[in-house]
């Protein structure tokens, strides 16, 4: 496309640390898990599936756009993370 390749997902995970508990837990308990997972706990940031946007989004009872709305308002999404959501 013109504007490139659908960019990535990616959490800035510092940002999410500074967040209060009740709005960042659930996205944090889920950003822990996958580094479990990958083994990886050493990065600043962590890039999600499109998939577990969607995951989060069932989470959060918002649409995956209100979600990335919220997540850029936060700090903890880049805004041109709404180009990767506009490709679901
Ligand atoms: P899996 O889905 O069977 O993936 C096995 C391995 O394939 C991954 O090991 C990784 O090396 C590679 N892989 C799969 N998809 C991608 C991808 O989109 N990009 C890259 N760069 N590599 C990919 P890894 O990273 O050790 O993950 C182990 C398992 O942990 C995965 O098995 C999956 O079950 C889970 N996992 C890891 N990261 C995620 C994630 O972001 N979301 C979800 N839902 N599960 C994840
Ligand atoms: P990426 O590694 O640059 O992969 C970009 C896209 O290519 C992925 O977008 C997925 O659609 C496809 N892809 C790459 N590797 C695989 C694979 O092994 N199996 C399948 N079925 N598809 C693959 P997606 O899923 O939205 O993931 C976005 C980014 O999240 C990935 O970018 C990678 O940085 C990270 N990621 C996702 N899953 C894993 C994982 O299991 N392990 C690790 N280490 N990173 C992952």
């Amino acid at each position: 496309s013109p504007l490139g390749p659908t960019p990535k997902l990616v959490i800035d995970l510092e940002r999410l640390q500074q967040l209060p508990k009740d709005k960042a837990g659930p996205l944090a308990r889920y950003a822990a898990t996958i580094q479990s997972q990958r083994g990886d706990y050493n990065g600043k940031v962590l890039s999600i599936r499109q998939e577990d946007l969607r995951s989060l989004a069932v989470i959060y009872d918002k649409s995956p756009t209100e979600l990335t709305e919220e997540l850029i308002g936060w700090g903890v999404l880049d805004p041109e993370a709404r180009r990767a959501v506009e490709a679901f």
